[in-house]
């Protein structure tokens, strides 16, 4: 009996019923996995059924606006991995004629396709041997097999890759891969796994070692960078000012408010006096209200947003600004924070 055959019952008896289990196309494959990469299934569920309701096919993604695509991915963060997608379709469709490839090496060659994506969607649409190793797997392979050598290293990622090659239950490599990604979300959690439920207690080192806290090992902590966004709220009838965000930062070409960015929280006072709000609106800024900061999470960075509706107009408009008709902001792609602002205080 294979090492895993038991994991793989373990999985058909107990799995969570989710839409992209029951298919092998790639095109459904690849949307629920990088969806799923993105957030929790719950959360992701919504937008798995959006996209696929209005993108049936790779080339009807291909052929997208990027600003559609971008509004259908609010609120999942990460803009990039949205363009990113378009970037894959596109190429799916010129290169494959829009058939979404099966194998391996065919899709790790496509752009914002990595070596798990590349694996999950060969294994699950084609069933090829090829292991997946995302964060769930890494805490398995670790724990079950007592590999201490930290996951984001590049010589434990080596190791990691080859434990998973060798462990990988190559007469059924789809539901293999499923199995050890549902243990990890389910039972293998980072915080009291549920060992006395899992079907690889009797043969896991760390239940056997009592190291379930101490595996999996990570060498790097991640700086948190701290930022702070003092959003200008400037009205004009029914229409609102809006910023088309640049390239080379967070919400790349997404759309927000006028804003000037500073390093430490600042009063409004200073806020005002400083060169850039005064090059913008003059020496008397008017303001009409101050709302409370909020802090809004990223992956590697923290931001403190406040906004401040103002009852003047800029003496100079940026490059990127334009007023637009208030109905039209539910067409346009916006980062989370800015949306639900936004809908509260026009509503
Ligand atoms: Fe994880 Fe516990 Fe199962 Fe080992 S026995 S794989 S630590 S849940």
């Amino acid at each position: 009996m294979h090492a895993t055959t038991e994991l793989i019952n373990w999985y058909n008896t107990n799995k969570r019923d989710l839409p992209w289990r029951h298919t092998t196309d790639a095109y459904t494959i690849w949307l629920s996995e990088i969806i799923v990469q993105q957030t929790r299934v719950e959360q992701g569920l919504p937008y798995f059924y959006s996209f696929l309701e209005k993108y049936p096919t790779v080339s009807h993604f291909a052929s997208a606006p990027e600003d559609d695509i971008l509004k259908l991915w609010q609120g999942l963060g990460y803009y990039s991995r949205g363009r990113n997608m378009l970037k894959t379709a596109i190429q799916v469709q010129q290169e494959y004629g829009g058939t979404f490839p099966t194998t391996y090496n065919e899709l790790i060659k496509l752009k914002g396709i990595g070596e798990y994506t590349a694996a999950a969607i060969a294994s699950f649409s084609a069933n090829e041997p090829q292991a997946v190793l995302d964060g769930n797997v890494f805490r398995v392979l670790s724990r079950y097999l007592g590999i201490s050598e930290p996951i984001d290293s590049t010589i434990g990622k080596k190791i990691f890759k080859q434990a998973a090659a060798d462990l990988l239950n190559t007469e059924d490599p789809a539901a293999h891969n499923q199995a050890m990604m549902e243990l990890g979300a389910m039972v293998c959690k980072p915080k009291n796994p549920a060992c006395a439920t899992c079907p690889l207690q009797l043969s896991c080192y760390a239940f056997l070692h009592n190291a379930t806290t101490a595996l999996p090992v990570k060498s790097k902590k991640v700086k948190i960078k701290e930022r702070h966004f003092n959003y200008f709220v400037v009205e004009d009838n029914n229409r609102i000012l809006i910023n088309k965000r640049g390239e080379g930062d967070i919400w790349a070409n997404m759309y927000d408010l006028p804003m000037i960015e500073t390093t430490l929280p600042t009063t409004i006072d200073e806020l005002v006096g400083l060169p850039e709000t005064i090059k913008i609106f003059g020496n008397k800024l008017i303001i009409k209200k101050v709302f409370p900061v909020v802090k809004h999470i990223l992956t590697h960075q923290h931001l403190y947003v406040r906004f401040i509706v103002l009852e003047q107009k800029p003496l100079v408009m940026e490059q990127n600004w334009d007023f637009i008709e208030v109905e039209n902001l539910k067409k346009t792609a916006l980062p989370k924070v800015i949306f639900i602002f936004l809908d509260n205080f026009l509503n």
